[in-house]
This record gives C-alpha cells, structure tokens and sequence, in this order.
C-alpha cells in the first residue's frame, strides 16, 4: 500500500500529543492547514498548444512568522504530499528556532518533460495565479525537489513585476547575483552534517563513521561532499537510476563530476551496481535517506544494519518503521531537525534582502551551527527525559513552541 504522508504526519502528531503536554484543542486546529490552494496554470507550449498543469500551495501556521516552505515540482506530487510537507516545515521552523510558519507548494510535472522556457513560463504562471498571497511578510517560498537557484529567480522577477516589491525577499534561493545568499546550496547537507556532529557521541557512534546515501542531488551530493571531506568514509549513493557501492569509499569530488558528464552514477571507476533497496540495507554507521518520502517501511525497515538514520530527505521513514527501528535501537535523527539547516539559511536570505545585506559565507555558516547545535541537545534531552524517540522529542519542542505562540 502507498502510505500517504499527510496521513503519516497526523499519526506523528497524534503520538507527540499523547506524551506531551498539549491543549487539546491546539492539536486538533494543527489537524488542518490554515489555507490550501490548488490552481490550474495554462502554458503556451513550444509547438503553440496550451496545457494546463496542476499546481498548489498549502500555508499550514503561521503562527511563528510568514509561511516559509519550498517549491516541488515532480509528476506524482499531490496535494497530500504537498500538506505533509507543510505541516513538517511548521515543525522545522520551530525546532531550528527562525521567525517562520510552514507552507508547501508544489506543480505535478515531470520537468524533464518541458524544453526550458516551457518550464520558466510554468514558473512565471505558479506566482502569476498566486501573488495575491505571497509576500515578504506574508508567504515566502524557496526550492525543493527539481526546483532550482534559476526558477527561483524567474519566480522572484515575476512576483516583482507583478507586485512592484523589489525587496527580493518572497523567494528564497536564489543565484547569487540575485539577491541570494552565500552558503544556500549546500546549507541543507552542512545543516544536516552539523546536526550529526552535536549528535555523534551521544549516539555511541565511532570518530570516522561509514556512511551510505540515498539519493545524489543537492543534499545527497552536498552531503556526500561534506561527510567526506570530514574523514567519513562515504561506501554508497544513488540516484534515480540505481545506487553504487565501493566498500573502500567513493571517490565523491570525481563522482560529482562524473555524474555532470554522464547524467548517471553507473559505471563510474571502482564502484559496482546495487539496486535502492540494497543500499538502504548496507552495513552502515549512517544511512542517510536524501531522496523522497517512504523509502525506509514496514516492508523494509528490518533489514536495516546502520545504527544511526540522518533523514535529510522529509518524510522517508514511515510511522510503522519508526516503530520497528526503535526496537531494533537504531536512532533516526528526524527530517525536522536534521534537514532543517536549509530553511535556516533561506530565511537568512530573506533578512539578508530586507535588510539590504549581503553576509560571507564564513558568517553564514557562523549563525547556522549554534542554532543547530541548541536544537540538537534540547531535543535529545526531551528524548531522554520522556523516554522516547529523537522524532517525538522533536515534535514535542516544536510543539512546545508553537502552542506557546499561539495561547500567550
Ligand atoms: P533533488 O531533486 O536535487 O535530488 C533528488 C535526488 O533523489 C536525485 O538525485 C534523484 O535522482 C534522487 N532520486 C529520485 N528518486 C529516487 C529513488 N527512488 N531512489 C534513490 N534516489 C532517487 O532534490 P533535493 O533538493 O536534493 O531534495 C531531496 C530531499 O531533501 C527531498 O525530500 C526534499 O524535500 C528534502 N529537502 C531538501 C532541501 C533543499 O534545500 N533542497 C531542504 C530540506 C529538505
């Protein structure tokens, strides 16, 4: 069975509520998102017909600050996975500590499908349909699967065009040049890496660890990168296509550059072929799921051999496994803290344009890892202290947070 991740988001907070102390009443309004929205965006194709797409945004609370959520475009994106997303970005903005709420958005489209103006005219129809609700102050979103520093920027022009605002600061992630933020790239694999880092010890886990990764693109690639860079040993990858596996350590700098050329990971020099699933059972210290939502099942998870999960990708492990990989003592280090340094450079971006600034990336990185490292023991001392896993303990201090705001 396809497990629906808004259904596996619910069922999170439905634990959360039963350990924590929370008004009733406050859990039942986070049942629901504030506002969800779907439109449909007409496109002029290149042989001169119009198609219209299907796109969304769900703001989930904003109870913290402006809704703040990326943009996926992919084919099988609906409005299920858009409010999961949503509502974990809710939870992430809390536990990382930013003045932002939780949106999503999203278009189903396979974007491989669209020649490149095709796709900027759909991205330009996206913030053309829903303008009204975007703004510095209002919905701020930024990228996420297939969605680039470059649609970004058209988005940012479009909404400028239409609105006036010159602030550049309704979208997130943009290139460099215009208006983004040094360090944005890769702040989802660092943030994850330094969430690792305040974790590593408490975990048990060994000074160099071995490390497999699902999924090779920004923060699979990124994170791959920086594990490497810092004395781990990174064993596997994949990607779409399938994974790769060289029990001596890839070679990630000349992966990188292999997979740019060749738009594949197979056959790259030492590694043999495996398939996804393979991977997910390696003999691991980290396995680090960075691709897509329900990779890590009931049907799989006792197959796992790592002893830590780092969820960079949202949602990868579903509530059944949760449970499963709990007995089995292998700690997952939960997407709402773990990927939560991209949203925390995003929204370094956005006080960075509101203010009319522009900070190195050395001081970039300097105000990601406190904030990381703050979330990081605070919730695993609630873990310990309420004797349960590293996610609920996440929720607890987002829910924590939340509530406050919302009842002070
Ligand atoms: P991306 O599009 O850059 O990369 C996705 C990767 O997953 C690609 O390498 C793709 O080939 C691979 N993939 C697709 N299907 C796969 C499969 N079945 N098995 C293995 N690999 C597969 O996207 P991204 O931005 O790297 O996002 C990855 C995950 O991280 C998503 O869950 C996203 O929501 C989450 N995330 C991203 C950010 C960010 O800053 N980009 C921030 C927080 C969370």
């Amino acid at each position: 069975m396809q497990n629906n991740p808004f259904q596996n988001a619910m069922t999170q907070l439905d634990k959360a509520a039963k350990i924590g102390n929370f008004n009733p009443e406050f859990i039942q309004l986070l049942r629901e998102p504030n506002r969800e929205i779907r439109i449909s965006i007409p496109v002029k194709m290149d042989n001169g017909s119009i198609k219209a797409f299907e796109g969304y945004r769900v703001e989930y609370n904003n109870a913290l600050g402006p809704y703040k959520g990326g943009i996926r475009y992919h084919h099988d994106t609906d409005i299920n996975e858009v409010k999961a997303l949503a509502f974990w970005m809710a939870l992430k903005c809390a536990v990382a500590g930013i003045p932002m709420g939780g949106g999503k958005g999203g278009i189903t489209v396979d974007p491989k499908e669209l020649s490149k103006g095709e796709l900027e005219r759909l991205s330009r129809g996206w913030v053309s349909r829903l303008s009204d609700i975007l703004g510095p102050h209002k919905d701020v979103p930024a990228p996420d699967v297939n969605t680039t520093p470059e649609i970004m920027s058209w988005m940012a022009d479009e909404f400028e065009k239409i609105t006036g605002d010159k602030t550049r600061a309704t979208f997130t992630g943009k290139p460099l040049e215009n208006g983004g933020s040094e360090g944005r790239g890769p702040a989802t694999g660092l943030g994850g890496f330094c969430v690792f880092e305040a974790l590593q010890k408490k975990l048990n886990l060994p000074d160099k660890c071995i490390v497999a990764i699902q999924g090779f693109g920004n923060v699979g690639s990124n994170a791959a990168r920086i594990f490497t860079e810092n004395g781990h040993k990174v064993i596997a990858v994949s990607d779409a296509n399938g994974a790769i596996l060289n029990e001596n350590g890839l070679d990630i700098a000349a992966l990188e550059i292999y997979k740019k050329e060749n738009e594949t990971l197979k056959g790259f020099t030492g590694s043999k072929e495996i398939t996804n699933l393979e991977l997910l059972a390696l003999p691991c210290d980290v396995l680090v799921p960075a691709a897509f939502e329900n990779q890590i099942t009931e049907s799989n998870a006792k197959d796992v051999k790592a002893k830590v999960i780092l969820e960079l990708a949202n949602g990868p492990t579903t509530p059944e496994a949760d449970e499963i990989l709990y007995k089995m003592n292998v700690a997952i280090i939960p997407d709402i803290l773990a990927n939560s340094g991209g949203v925390t450079v995003s929204c370094f971006e956005w006080e960075q344009n509101l203010k009319g600034e522009h900070w190195s990336e050395e001081q970039v990185n300097q105000k990601l890892r406190p904030l990381l490292d703050d979330a990081s023991t605070k919730i695993f001392d609630i873990s310990r202290k309420v004797n349960t896993d590293l996610r609920l303990g996440a929720f607890i201090l987002a829910l924590e947070r939340i509530q406050e705001k919302m009842y002070k």
